[in-house]
């Protein structure tokens, strides 16, 4: 061997080592990047098992509505997500993350419609101890999987003038536990300088008292979220089991399990607490066993999400009742009423519709939609309510949609407040 190959050979050596030094430092530097997005992930982010693809920053002051790219809907047909994808999120929610603490009165998250009971309480709390004379949370219920029910109480106390409205008594329509979160957190945040037809908020809450249930069946919306993963009690779960077995078997679904639980719509043990009402009831036939939906239960109001809904209103006697629910841009109302409260319940169906720029549909011929909560505050406490149904996919639907549904809902509470106040 000569020289010049000696040397030719020892440069190639030191060439390699320090390509392989380079090579190393620049593993390094990826992996941190990697585990800070992680990290960044696991604080934003709600779930490893749908995290959320769609992200849009805040739509907080959307009198104007974002644009909505079609890339962002990746989110889970199939409930599944590569490593690939998780890295696109991660780095999705870094960037939405940072745009949203600029704006330091942004509470609830609508970066994903993935919204979990977990995240709402919190965001409460939040509120409550920023906001602790204008708004309060109790708890009206408890679910049969133990979680507790919030009530969410904005406004003067002392004021004749209660306003029910509940969210979510329907797991897969989890979108509208957003809807109302956000309401709750506009009128807070903007009680100073928000304005309704020339009225301040502050006035307004000082004229009506707001009972929201930003999520009346929060068993079911885990149970869409998370499948069975979402549900602790072992018999509660075996129960949801043979609900799909029994549904499977009897070839009402053909959905794998997977999908068969995103689209689920009853409680934790498998009945649809809005056909377990005491109205129509009776008549209601539905399922004859516990199922996804249309399951009305053993009897009437033999549900503790059902019961917790009744006693909030008779507890602050409300004046009226409002359903969220998707899907269909429309709102329910004349449920087979007469007189008053007929004319009372056309007038806030006319208002809502007014408002949210929805059509109104007659109830009253659907007997399929019996003994649901608005059917049975109208037509056995003579309480004027609607059912509103946001959005136009199928549920669950994505946060890709929120923007249009807020549009929608944005003024909803302030005109309520306005309308029904003694202005
Ligand atoms: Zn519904």
């Amino acid at each position: 061997m000569n020289k010049k190959k000696l040397i030719l050979i020892g440069v190639l050596a030191v060439f390699s080592l320090a390509l392989g030094f380079f090579f190393r430092v620049f593993l390094r530097t990826v992996n941190n990047e990697k585990d800070a997005k992680e990290s960044l992930m696991e604080s934003t982010a709600t779930t490893e098992m749908t995290a959320p693809a769609d992200t849009i920053s805040s739509v907080w002051n959307s009198d104007i509505i974002q644009d909505v790219t079609d890339t962002e809907s990746i989110q889970n047909e199939d409930g599944a997500s590569s490593a690939d994808t998780s890295e696109i999120i991660a780095a999705e929610s870094i960037i939405s993350g940072n745009m949203q603490n600029q704006d330091p009165l942004e509470y609830v998250s609508t970066e994903s419609s993935f919204y979990t009971y977990e995240q709402m309480m919190e965001d409460l709390d939040e509120m409550e101890t920023d906001y602790p004379e204008l708004m309060s949370v109790e708890i009206c219920g408890r679910s049969l999987d133990a979680r507790d029910i919030p009530e969410v109480i904005i406004g003067n106390r002392s004021s004749q003038r209660h306003i029910f409205i509940q969210a979510s008594i329907h797991a897969r329509e989890y979108i509208n536990t957003l809807v109302a979160m956000e309401q709750i957190e506009r009128l807070l945040v903007h009680h100073e300088d928000g304005i309704y037809n020339g009225v301040s908020y502050d006035h307004l809450l000082n004229e009506v008292c707001f009972h929201i249930l930003p999520m009346s069946n929060p068993d079911g919306v885990a149970i869409s979220q998370f499948g069975l993963e979402g549900i602790r009690d072992e018999t509660l779960k075996e129960t949801l089991n043979s609900c799909y077995v029994n549904d499977l078997n009897n070839g009402r679904t053909e959905k794998d399990r997977d999908s068969y639980w995103k689209t689920w719509k009853a409680n934790a043990r498998g009945v649809d607490l809005n056909r377990n009402f005491d109205a129509g009831w009776e008549t209601y036939e539905g399922v004859s066993y516990p199922s996804s939906d249309h399951y009305k239960g053993t009897s009437p109001v033999s549900e503790p999400e059902t019961q917790a809904i009744i006693n909030a209103v008779h507890a602050c006697n409300a004046i009226l009742t409002m359903s969220y629910h998707s899907t269909g841009s429309v709102i329910y109302w004349d449920y087979g009423s007469s007189g008053e409260v007929y004319e009372q319940d056309a007038e806030l169906a006319g208002l809502v519709s007014s408002v949210t720029g929805y059509e109104c549909s007659s109830s009253v011929q659907s007997a399929q939609d019996a003994a649901g909560c608005s059917d049975y505050f109208v037509l056995k406490e003579d309480i004027p309510s609607v059912t509103v149904e946001n959005g136009y996919s199928a549920c669950p639907i994505g946060i890709e949609e929120f923007p249009s549904i807020w549009a929608s809902n944005i003024e909803l509470l302030p005109a309520l407040a306005y309308n029904y106040s003694a202005l």
